[in-house]
């Protein structure tokens, strides 16, 4: 009874996914993965062993099934550690400062995968303290929903050689790069994970994705650790309602953070805490 009303509510974000993986690329990651987590993490190397119940593996990007981890994510069964980058345009002057920023979604994500792995997982946040300027204004990169791949290109290009003076990308597992929210190109609802076919590189480690932020100041409940669980594989559990079919919470609601943002529920499936070891 306590759901935001429709207006407020908007809808949760899409993940892109423009990579696919050949079925050959998986093996070879997968073996890869099998002796690492031997050696770093005896105690979840167990959780792929078959269970009847098990959902199965498929082809699709972020699938839902698991046989064993894809390596090419992070996995959430150690301390990991994210930075958090503030990118001003020169069409703006910002009204937050990173600091109010990284209020809205901190200590609450930490907090949220603390709890939901019984104290076994830390999300450590290292925000900048300064804005970090982007050389086009924030209209030229026309940042939306369905953002075009040529635009997306553009923007992360930009993000990734402003700040990389000022950030050593090799420490650090998660990226979210936080737009200006008052900037009037930025739109609160193109928020989401961009995952790269080809990784970008800087300080020697490959980019393979990274979260791009433009929420609003105050943000949506819990967007953050939503995004995030895209980091570690997960899919997203809404449904995108077309032609007037359903609305968003047709399927799963906020029983799980995958299936809407705001967690009200809130927490994670038990097959999805699993799955993160
Ligand atoms: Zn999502």
């Amino acid at each position: 009874m306590h759901k935001l009303g429709a207006v407020s509510r908007r809808p949760p974000r899409e993940v892109h996914v423009p990579r696919l993986r050949t079925t050959a690329a998986v093996c070879t990651t997968m073996s890869a993965l099998a002796a690492t987590s031997l050696i770093t993490a005896p105690s979840v190397a167990e959780p792929f062993s078959p269970e009847p119940c098990a959902l199965e593996r498929t082809e699709v990007h972020h699938s839902e099934g698991l046989d064993t981890w894809n390596a090419a994510y992070p996995r959430p069964a150690r301390t990991l550690d994210a930075v958090m980058i503030f990118l001003s345009f020169p069409d703006s002057q910002p009204l937050t400062s990173p600091a109010e920023l990284t209020a809205d979604h901190f200590p609450a994500t930490s907090r949220f995968f603390q709890q939901a792995s019984y104290g076994a997982f830390t999300l450590r946040p290292h925000p900048m303290r300064d804005w970090i300027p982007m050389p086009s204004p924030s209209t030229s990169y026309a940042i939306r929903r369905d953002w075009r791949p040529e635009h997306r290109a553009a923007y992360l290009r930009d993000a990734l050689r402003a700040a990389d003076r000022h950030v050593d990308f090799s420490r650090y597992d998660v990226v979210y790069f936080v737009a200006d929210p008052d900037a009037p190109g930025v739109d609160s609802d193109a928020t989401k994970v961009v995952n790269l076919e080809r990784p970008m590189r800087a300080d020697g480690t490959a980019l393979r994705r990274v979260v791009t932020v433009f929420e609003n100041h105050p943000p949506d409940r819990l967007v953050l650790a939503h995004e995030t669980g895209h980091v570690f594989d997960l899919p997203d559990l809404y449904h995108r309602p077309v032609g007037g079919e359903g609305d968003w919470d047709t399927h799963v609601g906020d029983w799980d953070l995958m299936g809407s943002q705001f967690g009200l529920a809130p927490d994670l499936f038990g097959w999805h805490k699993w799955k993160l070891g």
